[in-house]
C-alpha cells in the first residue's frame, strides 16, 4: 500500500523516518518518498561480488535498499583489485564476499547485509532468493547464470541480467512470462566464456555494475522504465551504445510453458515501511 505524501513533504523533500542522505534522491522527478520507502522495504540478492556485482551492491546500499544478500565463493586474488573497489590490498587471500559485505555495512549501517561465501547452487542462496524482490546476475560463468535464470523464473522473481567482457557490457531485465529469459537470449548451452580468463577494464565493470543497480532500483520502484524485453549494450572503448528489442523463444525449455503476460500484470512491489 502506498504511503500518503503530504504537500509539505513534496515541497521540502523531508519525511519523518527517512534519512537526510536520501533528500536529493527523493527530489528526483518521478522518484519521491514512495520509491524511497519501497527501496527500504526491499531485498536484493546479488549473485557475484566481483567488479560488476560489487559495484551494483555498493550503489544499492547507497540508494537505501533495506537488505542486500551477497553470494560469491572463495577468496580475493591480486588481479581482482583493478575493479573490485570494495576490497583492499591487504584482503587478498581472504573471503571476498565477507569483506565486501563489511565494507558496505561500514558505509551504510542502516542496510542489512548478508554474506554467503558460496555459489548459486548453495541451499542458502535458494532460501534467500525466494524471499527477494529482485536478483542481480553478476556471475562470471554461464552455467551459474542459466541456473540463476531458472531459479528466478520458477520463483517469479525479477532478474537483472548484466555482464561484461573487456570494455563492453550489456544489461537487461528478465520477468518470467513477460520478457525473454536468459535461455531465450543465449540458448541452453554455455556460450563458452572463459570464466576466469576474460579481460576486464575496471571502469567497464563499474559502469555496467551501476547500470545493473539502476535497473534494480527501477524494478523496485515506480521510477523510470526498466529494460524489459530490451537489451542495452555499451562499449566503453568508443562509447558506442545500442538498444535492441528481445523476443521470447517459443521453444525455450525454461520459460515457454509460462503464458505471456504484460508488464502491467507483474505487480511492482510498492510498499510503505
Ligand atoms: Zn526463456
Amino acid at each position: 500500500m502506498k504511503q500518503r505524501v503530504s504537500d509539505h513533504t513534496r515541497a521540502t523533500g523531508s519525511h519523518p523516518g527517512i534519512s537526510a542522505r536520501f533528500q536529493r534522491q527523493i527530489a528526483v522527478e518521478g522518484f519521491g518518498v514512495e520509491s524511497q520507502l519501497s527501496l527500504r522495504s526491499s531485498t536484493a540478492l546479488v549473485a557475484g561480488i566481483g567488479g560488476l556485482g560489487g559495484t551494483a551492491a555498493l550503489y544499492l546500499g547507497a540508494a537505501g535498499i533495506g537488505r542486500l544478500v551477497l553470494c560469491h565463493p572463495g577468496v580475493a586474488e591480486e588481479p581482482d583489485l583493478n575493479r573490485q573497489i570494495l576490497l583492499t590490498a591487504d584482503q587478498v587471500g581472504e573471503s571476498r564476499v565477507i569483506n565486501a559485505a563489511e565494507a558496505i555495512s561500514l558505509r551504510y549501517p542502516d542496510v542489512e547485509v548478508i554474506a554467503i561465501d558460496a555459489g548459486v547452487a548453495s541451499p542458502a542462496v535458494s532460501e534467500w532468493l525466494v524471499n527477494s524482490d529482485v536478483v542481480l546476475d553478476c556471475r562470471h560463468n554461464f552455467a551459474e547464470r542459466l541456473q540463476l535464470n531458472r531459479m528466478c523464473i520458477s520463483a517469479g522473481i525479477p532478474l537483472v541480467e548484466a555482464a561484461m567482457d573487456a570494455a563492453w557490457g550489456y544489461v537487461t531485465v528478465i520477468r518470467g512470462g513477460i520478457t525473454p529469459c536468459l535461455e531465450c537470449i543465449v540458448g541452453p548451452g554455455d556460450p563458452g566464456w572463459d570464466p576466469l580468463g576474460f579481460p576486464v577494464i575496471g571502469v567497464a565493470a563499474g559502469t555496467i555494475g551501476c547500470l545493473a543497480a539502476a535497473e534494480a532500483i527501477k524494478v523496485l520502484t515506480d521510477w523510470g522504465t526498466a529494460l524489459e524485453s530490451t537489451m542495452f549494450t555499451l562499449d566503453l572503448a568508443d562509447m558506442t551504445g545500442h538498444r535492441f528489442k528481445l523476443s521470447r523463444d517459443t521453444s525455450c525449455l525454461t520459460c515457454s510453458h509460462i503464458p505471456s503476460a504484460s508488464s502491467n500484470d507483474s505487480g511492482r512491489r510498492v510498499r510503505s515501511g
